[in-house]
């Protein structure tokens, strides 16, 4: 089937009152050797059984994923833990007792269960129990534990609604199944259990604090997230993301400096004659004045990282799809949420520039 054309079907599913009857179809597809876009809480995953290595393939083929990006394993059952790995940590365990079903991938050493194919060769896997109903009646129905990337062309930011999922995919994959907007919409966090001390490798709505504070034992972050010199210790970390088609310059300091540094470049951008948008924070966007002809998207308030996590892909779809060719954004401050959010906004942002304070 790899770049072939086939029919799309698409099923509407309400979240808040499940009807099993209706994912029927597309779970037996998932576990007969098709693939499935569904929703989950962080983003639309884009699915195939991992006993299915045809189907784990197409994955790779229809998002244009490098082979040596492994995908993320999801169950139905804290129970099919035990078939995926001859040795779960004692510390991921306590944290899997509380942060699941959710948004919280661990990483673990694989079982001879786990195909090396989903895993791009690694000796260890990455397993995920969503938390949203449609996403756990899907795998539960199917039977079968699924292997599913985020279900977006490689690069693109991640679908956050089966829009963006048809956008990418219509064509080249066998069901979308659709359960209305991703409540966190950010990936989920992925912590490697494998090394003496756990690492977050993907930072996202678990943080490390609670991760420290739930498991007993000091979570750390992976050495690429704090410095980008250092080498990528996760495969998936070495590629760009989450990027918009338009120029994204990332701006983070002082809000002063970042309003002076925001109507200085809007005036250049469009005296260079672009297209210009902005992606603001609602407090910068109450202040700011901005000429007609800029397309302004505000994700939220400074001190509501979790609405702008929601947010952020949509509207990076949304420049996109108005022709924005400069994006200028605004940072969030690094705390809670805003870890996560400023790890997305930066791999998006083609362009990162950090503006000391005036008293420095
Ligand atoms: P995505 O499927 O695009 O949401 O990305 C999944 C990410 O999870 C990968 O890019 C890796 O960073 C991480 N990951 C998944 N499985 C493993 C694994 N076995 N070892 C290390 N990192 C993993
Ligand atoms: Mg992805």
């Amino acid at each position: 089937m790899e770049g072939e054309h086939c029919q799309t079907r698409i099923i509407k599913i309400d979240p808040q009152n499940v009807d099993e009857s209706l994912l029927v179809p597309p779970a037996e597809v998932l576990r007969e050797g098709g693939v499935v876009a569904f929703p989950t809480e962080t983003v639309y995953g884009l699915g195939a059984s991992i006993f299915q290595p045809r189907a784990v393939r197409r994955v790779f083929a229809v998002k244009g994923r490098p082979a040596d990006n492994p995908l993320i394993v999801h169950i139905a059952e804290k129970e099919w833990l035990d078939e995926l790995t001859p040795s779960c940590p004692p510390a991921a365990w306590r944290a899997v007792e509380v942060f699941w079903p959710g948004p919280l991938t661990i990483v673990v050493p694989r079982s001879a269960q786990v195909p090396p194919l989903v895993t791009a060769g690694l000796d260890k896997v990455g397993i995920r129990m969503p938390s949203h109903p449609v996403a756990l009646a899907l795998i539960r129905l199917a039977g079968v534990p699924v292997a599913a990337p985020s279900a977006n062309t490689s690069g693109r930011p991640s679908p956050t609604v089966a829009a963006h999922v048809a956008e990418d995919l219509a064509g080249k994959i066998d069901w979308i199944v659709d359960g209305g907007p991703c409540q966190v919409g950010l990936e989920s966090t992925v912590v490697d259990f494998t090394t003496p001390r756990p690492l977050i490798l993907r930072p996202g709505a678990i943080t490390a604090e609670m991760l420290t504070e739930v498991t007993g034992v000091e979570v750390g972050m992976a050495p690429g997230l704090s410095s980008p010199a250092e080498p990528p210790p996760s495969p998936g970390m070495k590629y760009v993301h989450y990027a918009p088609q338009g120029e994204m310059f990332l701006f983070e300091g002082p809000e002063e400096r970042v309003h002076l540094e925001l109507a200085k470049r809007i005036e250049e951008a469009l005296a260079g004659g672009k297209r210009v948008g902005l992606l603001l924070t609602a407090e910068m966007a109450a202040r700011l004045q901005v000429p007609e002809e800029v397309v302004v998207m505000t994700l939220s308030s400074r001190k509501n990282p979790e609405e702008a996590g929601t947010r952020l892909y949509g509207c990076l779809r949304e420049f996109d799809r108005l022709g924005v060719e400069i994006i200028l954004a605004e940072g969030y401050p690094r705390i809670g949420r805003g870890i996560a959010l400023m790890n997305r906004m930066e791999k998006a942002a083609r362009h990162h520039i950090r503006l000391e304070s005036d008293e420095e």
